[in-house]
């Protein structure tokens, strides 16, 4: 069992303030993400969990006690941070070897230990190499086999795929997951990568400058996007967001005009994603515009169009074909439109 309560607590250096009221329970076995841009405070919380940095307000609770004073070796949590800090003298055995033998644990158990978690992420066959002899994803998978060898409740990793290429991210993605649900731990994950976020997470918490703007599915988030942050941090491409007026229930910007609407008269940021709406005969969309750029994707071309002070894109069949400058109308339902207060930014 490892539940992790998170009262309120925040972070301060002087004036500045690092996080602030982060208040979440974190369920046990859950795979929770923080995703934010760089320096939103996600590794400052996972350090505060850790027991790394202290807390200057609030609490943190691992299966109800306050550990708020503990030190990091007391907490039973492993971490696994992107720089791997392997031993360089020593092979990849002896590396995954190395918190057992800190923790006093029965040397009799070793073996058997070192070998259940080589084989876990793979490295069986390299065991006598040095860090210096093996490539980016198998040290990052000594990283994983050494904190996976201490058995903990709680995993916590810090972008421990930032240093891999783009397929070993995604292999190495695939096999973190397997291995959290297998070892059946709470594990906590920093990136700011939102594929990860979204492809990983049970809950994803979206952060900016130390203050939780969302927390939920992977699926609550892209769909119900909280504000104009979320919305347009998660997603590739991020969700089209366009300025613009409301009247009698029609939004208008320039080449813009999408009737039908449940709003209020007035300024308003309307959004929608290039998935959700769809090319319609020439004139007889919501948006009609010049083509500004034309993207070959593979299985799709994604169109772009400037309108209401934005780039607005919109994903159509791979077979489309036209000129950058050509007229193209969209067809934007009412019922694809995210609303938000066009001052604060907060969904309406
Ligand atoms: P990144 O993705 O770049 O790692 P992050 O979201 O993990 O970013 P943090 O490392 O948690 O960000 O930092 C949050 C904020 O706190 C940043 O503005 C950072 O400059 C500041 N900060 C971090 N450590 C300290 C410190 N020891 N003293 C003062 N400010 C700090």
């Amino acid at each position: 069992m490892a539940e992790i309560q998170l009262r309120n607590i925040g972070k301060r250096w002087g004036s500045f303030v690092g996080v602030k009221n982060f208040d979440l329970t974190i369920a046990d076995r859950e795979f929770l993400v923080l995703l934010g841009p760089s320096g939103c405070g996600k590794t400052t919380t996972m350090r505060m969990i850790a027991g790394l940095e202290d807390v200057t307000e609030g609490d943190i609770l691992i299966d109800g006690k306050v550990v708020n004073d503990l030190e990091p070796k007391d907490r039973d949590v492993a971490m696994v941070f992107q720089s791997y800090a392997l031993y360089p003298n020593l092979n990849v055995y002896e590396n995954i070897r190395f918190p057992l033998k800190v923790r006093g644990v029965d040397p009799a158990t070793h073996d058997e230990k070192v070998r259940r978690a080589s084989a876990m992420v793979e490295l069986d066959d390299f065991l006598h190499r040095k860090p210096a002899e093996l490539s980016g994803g198998q040290r990052q998978r000594v990283a994983l086999a050494r904190a996976i060898v201490r058995e903990p409740n709680v995993f916590l990793m810090d972008e421990p795929l930032s240093n891999l290429d783009a397929k070993l991210r995604v292999s190495t993605r695939a096999q973190i997951k397997n291995l959290s649900h297998e070892l059946a731990v709470t594990t906590i994950y920093v990136t700011h990568d939102q594929i990860e976020a979204m492809t990983l997470a049970d809950r994803v918490v979206v952060m900016k400058k130390g203050v939780v703007q969302q927390v939920g599915s992977p699926t609550e988030i892209y769909d119900h996007p909280a504000n104009t942050f979320v919305a347009s941090f998660i997603g590739s491409p991020a969700m089209n967001l366009m300025e613009g007026t409301v009247t009698g229930g029609t939004f208008r910007a320039k080449h813009v005009e999408i009737p039908g609407l449940d709003a209020k008269d007035g300024p308003l940021t309307l959004g929608f994603r290039a998935e959700d709406a769809s090319l319609a005969p020439e004139g007889q969309g919501q948006i009609t515009a010049p083509i500004y750029t034309l993207e070959l994707l593979g299985d799709a071309t994604m169109i772009s169009v400037r309108v209401g002070g934005a780039l607005v894109s919109v994903k159509a069949d791979k077979t489309f074909r036209a000129e950058i400058g050509d007229p193209v109308s969209f067809s934007v339902p009412p019922a694809i439109c995210h609303l938000f207060d066009a001052e604060t930014g907060e969904r309406a």
